[in-house]
């Protein structure tokens, strides 16, 4: 016979969006309130573990960011260009990179509610850093709605969280797998939870599901999102591998988000196939190959396939990775000019596979690429650069080739000084987009549109993007709706 046991709330996962749930819930009047973690205390905390978890959120610039960053020294913070990023420009973002597909009512509460909820972080004692800069005549700006991480990045994240969530007595366990959901369509009663060597049910008045995404199991990742998407490397957590998202959606769970949609984004081919390890400060993963906008990027046949320059990388990196995938043998080189290499903002070359070469015919050789087809490539490409707009690494410079049959449209300078240098890349996973609906009060919807009762989500596990997505507002979503989840079902008896 197996056990039951009974607590107030239930968070199931371990990463960012579970320790906010958890933390938020407790705070709101919830007594016992249990996480259960699939991976072992060690692999603990899901896709944070491999991010600098930046976050894009809704603020008034310059002087209210002083408030997370005290330690910066002042005359550093005055050369910092920091202009509102404003409710509008978020809900803005979030359509546009959607193709307007994104839930709007959603998509408004997250810019309405997402100032106090990195407020309520900053509370909870989570301490933040500023994001990497570049520098422009004596002043360093931000990619735009950029500007803050937590300290020691995803990492630094979870040890934070960690410690607030054992101080205000929640009990994590490890090793603790979620095999099934108890109760119906109408309303959850608990869950059933295996570890090494114990089973047994735990029921509660309310289950908070953080459990992620589920970009980790081949067979999902083929089945919903497509040829070769079984071939992908996997940026993150190798936990993420689904079950209870399909465990909602067999419960009567209403789907959301775009199920042939994912988070994908160009790495380093010689990447590990899961967990691409992140730097040892926290502050980025070292597979990111994201400064595609200095260069070009060309398929293993030397051409180029996508405009490097629509945008500011936070804006078009979650794409790149699906058009690398959808080249021969899902690989691509990213090409650079000495001066494109000078440009680098991620600086992370260090930790890169990369050739080089003194003249792009060289540069092919190395690599393997036909070199007539792709001195040819670069030469079209430099032809039709247009010199009526000066180079602006900062903003959308608008310098741009024409006449193309994929043109740059900005920051297209010609690739003509030697070193040349030959970056390989291919399709990374992050995250998936399609999950389950919910509301407002990140109550699980089921497919009559009701709430299950006493059901919450947040995190990936929630179907909320279309497309593309606008850099940093994975971590914005998770601490939104897990405060959301939380302040509902603390109340909630
Ligand atoms: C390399 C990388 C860089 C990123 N950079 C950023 C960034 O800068 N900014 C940003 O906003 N987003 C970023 N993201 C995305 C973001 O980190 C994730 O979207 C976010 O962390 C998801 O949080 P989550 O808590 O929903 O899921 P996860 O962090 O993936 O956690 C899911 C948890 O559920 C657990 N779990 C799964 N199944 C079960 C089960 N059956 N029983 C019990 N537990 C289970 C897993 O073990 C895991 O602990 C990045 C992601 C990666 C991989």
């Amino acid at each position: 016979m197996v056990q039951r046991h009974n607590c107030d709330v239930i968070v199931i996962g371990g990463g960012s969006a579970a320790f906010e749930s958890a933390v938020a819930v407790r705070q709101n009047g919830a007594e016992k309130v249990v996480m259960l973690e699939k991976a072992p205390v060690e692999q603990s905390g899901g896709n944070a573990r491999f991010s600098h978890t930046g976050f894009r959120f809704v603020n008034s610039g310059q002087k209210e960011l002083r408030e997370f960053i005290p330690d910066v020294p002042q005359d550093l913070y005055d050369t910092y260009h920091l202009p509102p990023y404003t409710r509008d420009d978020l809900v803005a973002d979030l359509t546009r990179v959607t193709q307007g597909r994104i839930d709007q009512t959603l998509a408004a509460h997250m810019a309405d509610k997402s100032n106090e909820a990195l407020h309520w972080m900053l509370e909870c004692g989570i301490k933040w850093a500023p994001e990497k800069t570049h520098l422009v005549n004596g002043k360093r700006y931000f990619q735009p709605g950029m500007y803050l991480h937590p300290k020691g990045g995803g990492p630094g994240q979870l040890r934070m969280w960690t410690e607030i969530a054992r101080n205000l007595g929640i009990d994590i366990r490890y090793r603790s797998k979620v095999v099934q959901l108890l109760g119906d369509y109408r309303r959850i009663e608990g869950v059933r939870v295996i570890t090494p060597d114990d089973e047994y049910e735990l029921t509660a008045r309310s289950v908070i599901c953080c459990s992620g995404g589920f970009q980790a199991n081949p067979e999902m990742r083929a089945r919903y999102l497509g040829q070769n998407t079984d071939f992908m490397k996997v940026r993150g957590n190798r936990h993420n591998t689904g079950e209870v998202l399909r465990m909602l959606l067999d419960m009567g769970a209403k789907a959301a988000g775009h199920w042939q949609g994912a988070h994908m984004s160009p790495i380093d081919a010689g990447a590990p196939a899961v967990e691409t390890p992140v730097m040892e400060d926290g502050t980025g993963n070292q597979m990111n190959r994201y400064d595609y906008q200095f260069g070009i990027t060309v398929n293993t046949e030397g051409r180029r396939f996508f405009n490097e320059g629509e945008a500011a990388h936070a804006y078009t990196y979650a794409k790149t990775g699906r058009a690398v995938l959808g080249q021969p043998g899902g690989v691509a080189y990213q090409i650079y000019d000495r001066k494109g290499i000078d440009l680098f903002h991620y600086n992370n070359k260090g930790n890169a596979t990369f050739f080089e070469g003194d003249t792009i015919a060289v540069l092919a050789q190395q690599i393997g690429v036909n070199p007539i087809v792709l001195v040819d490539t670069v030469a079209k490409f430099n032809a039709a650069v247009q010199d009526d707009k000066p180079f602006n690494k900062g903003v959308l410079d608008g310098r741009r080739t024409n006449g193309l049959e994929v043109d740059k449209t900005n920051w297209a300078n010609r690739i003509d000084e030697a070193p040349f240098q030959a970056f390989p890349v291919t399709c990374g996973i992050t995250f998936t987009f399609g999950g389950v609906q919910i509301n407002t009060n990140s109550q699980v919807l089921n497919t009559e549109g009701e709430p299950i009762r006493g059901l919450y989500a947040s995190g990936d596990v929630v179907g909320l993007f279309f497309h593309n997505y606008p850099s940093c507002t994975g971590q914005t979503r998770n601490v939104v709706f897990s405060l959301a989840a939380g302040r509902h079902a603390g109340r909630a008896n």
